[in-house]
């Protein structure tokens, strides 16, 4: 089944269980200070958990696009190192709203996985929650005897709190959960050495594809459990995953999902992907920055169709980050000079095509953004590479009289600016000037540095930072950013943008 058929078969699947479908949220959250991006199939649904909002239907399923950078849930770091976290994925979602529970979630999934998408049943293991006597927490028998029925015991696995008991918060509706791993390893492998001990090993072959959540007690203030009234079920599968193991692949970057994406930027680069390529070995970097590049484009795109434009603060600045993050994978490791990152997004909207058509409608004018935020980060990189390079140069290399910038004195009278080679540190002082003159996200200068077995000083770069924030406060009294900031207010809804020849982007704002 190629992807667009695996997603299709799980809508229609939950349709026919007696599911609404709905349209995925935007990606982008608006209105709520606890959350910038949408990081699970659930958020849209907050409010009807909260009771605070009527479910507008029992059983509803879904394709949610997420995004995991920031918060509790931040991927990023894992990603295009790993074969299985992606910065946006979608997550196939189904949901009871006080409707059906355990058994029906559980015979369901369990119906959808082996018998219309055919998994080997050998491979696959699941979890419930073992309980928790210290919380009072009762183990979760009911969810284990209905696995009983599908499963055999040495695949059913129990977890503790921290992976299988969910909470929206510090109060509010919470429950046990149960995950569904699946062990792609070949033969030998796996009777080497059981998937069971590898389930929560991190493993990359044996991931978590599914997690069932059971919301059925109410935490208040004071800590103590009361059961719900209703009792909901919540639900996420990793698509991007799922393709991987119905495609039978090792990587979800092997499947039809990245590799049109993965194949242009091999092409253009004139270099070969070699998705077996490991630490160390020569190609392992191109492999990295093609999965980053595949990746972070889909992550910037859908944010920007969405209504969060790259800006040098709050959302805005967590997409600048993600998107500049990419373009130095781009120029440095694939070579390419001029802007390239933003050619990905004419292939993107075509994949999206009749799934999130918010990014077709949109893709002229998502790919301009992405190709001004290159042209500008393109103009300071590769003078901040070399100076990076340098800093590393024992005495021929960088000091901190080359430094131009207006903190130039306060770096220069109060903070070491050299390389801390006893400890592997770049000074704080040295990644504030990248990020000050040259525009490096700190985490991109991180990174860099990681690359060559260094850590950044991070004390001393927030307290430069605090500094420079503490004297333009001071400077002007108006924070100008580079782009028209969306409004938090919640009596308007996005639309889309307007264009304009200018450098104004015009955004639709419709009254709800
Ligand atoms: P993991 O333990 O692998 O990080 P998780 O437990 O954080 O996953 P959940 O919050 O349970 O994930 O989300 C439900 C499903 O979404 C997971 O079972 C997984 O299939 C998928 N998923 C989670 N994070 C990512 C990601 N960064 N990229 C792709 N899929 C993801
Ligand atoms: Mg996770
Ligand atoms: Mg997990
Ligand atoms: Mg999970």
């Amino acid at each position: 089944m190629i992807a667009k058929e695996i997603r299709q078969a799980f809508l229609d699947f939950f349709a026919e269980k007696g599911h609404t479908i709905v349209p995925s949220a935007p990606i982008v959250v608006k209105n709520d200070p606890t959350l910038m991006f949408t990081n699970a199939g659930m958020n849209q649904f907050k409010d009807i958990f909260l009771g605070e909002a009527p479910a507008k239907a029992p059983r509803v399923a879904d394709t949610q696009r997420c995004l995991r950078v920031s918060g509790k849930h931040n991927d990023l770091e894992e990603v295009g190192i790993d074969t299985y976290h992606h910065t946006m994925f979608e997550m196939l979602g189904n949901w009871s709203f006080g409707d059906y529970f355990k058994k029906e979630a559980i015979d369901w999934s369990w119906e959808l996985l082996t018998k219309v998408y055919g998994l080997d049943k050998d491979r696959l293991y699941v979890t419930y929650f073992e309980g928790d006597s210290k919380e009072g927490l009762e183990k979760d028998t009911e969810t284990l005897n209905l696995w009983k029925q599908y499963v055999a015991d040495d695949h059913i696995l129990p977890g503790n709190k921290k992976d299988n008991f969910w909470e929206m918060g510090e109060t509010g509706p919470c429950g046990p959960c149960s995950e569904i791993h699946f062990d792609s390893r070949p033969d030998n492998e796996r009777a080497e050495v059981d998937g069971a001990t590898l389930v929560n090993a991190d493993h990359d072959q044996v991931i978590e594809i599914w997690n069932n959540v059971f919301m059925q007690f109410n935490r208040v203030k004071d800590g103590s459990l009361h059961p719900l009234p209703a009792k909901h079920v919540d639900t996420g599968m990793g698509f991007e995953r799922l393709v991987r193991v119905l495609q039978g692949k090792s990587s979800n970057y092997d499947t039809d999902v990245f590799q049109g994406m993965i194949q242009f930027i091999a092409e253009k680069s004139g270099k070969k992907y070699n998705s077996a390529a490991k630490p160390g070995d020569a190609d392992w970097n191109d492999a990295v920055a093609m999965r980053v590049m595949a990746d972070h484009i889909r992550a910037i795109s859908f944010a920007i169709a969405d209504g969060q434009l790259p800006a040098s603060n709050k959302a805005g600045y967590v997409i600048r980050r993600i998107l500049r993050r990419a373009v130095r994978y781009s120029y440095q490791t694939l070579g390419f000079k001029e802007p390239f990152f933003n050619e990905l997004v004419p292939l993107l909207a075509e994949q999206f095509k009749g799934v999130f058509d918010e990014l077709y409608s949109q893709k002229d004018f998502v790919q301009k953004v992405i190709k001004e935020e290159e042209v500008a980060f393109l103009r300071t990189l590769s003078v901040g590479i070399r100076r990076f390079e340098n800093y590393f140069i024992e005495d021929g290399g960088v000091s901190v009289a080359d430094y131009s910038g207006e903190l130039n004195d306060f770096i220069s009278d109060r903070w070491d600016y050299s390389v801390d080679r006893s400890n592997n540190k770049v000074a704080g002082a040295f990644a504030f000037e990248l990020s000050d003159t040259y525009g490096f996200p700190i985490d991109l200068t991180e990174l860099m540095a990681r690359e060559k077995g260094f850590s950044v000083n991070i004390e001393d770069y927030n307290t430069a930072l605090q500094e420079q924030k503490t004297r333009s406060r001071a400077a002007t009294a108006i924070d100008t950013g580079d782009w028209i900031q969306l409004k938090d207010d919640d009596s308007v809804e996005f639309t889309g943008y307007d264009e304009t020849e200018t450098v104004a982007h015009i955004i639709k704002y419709r009254k709800v």
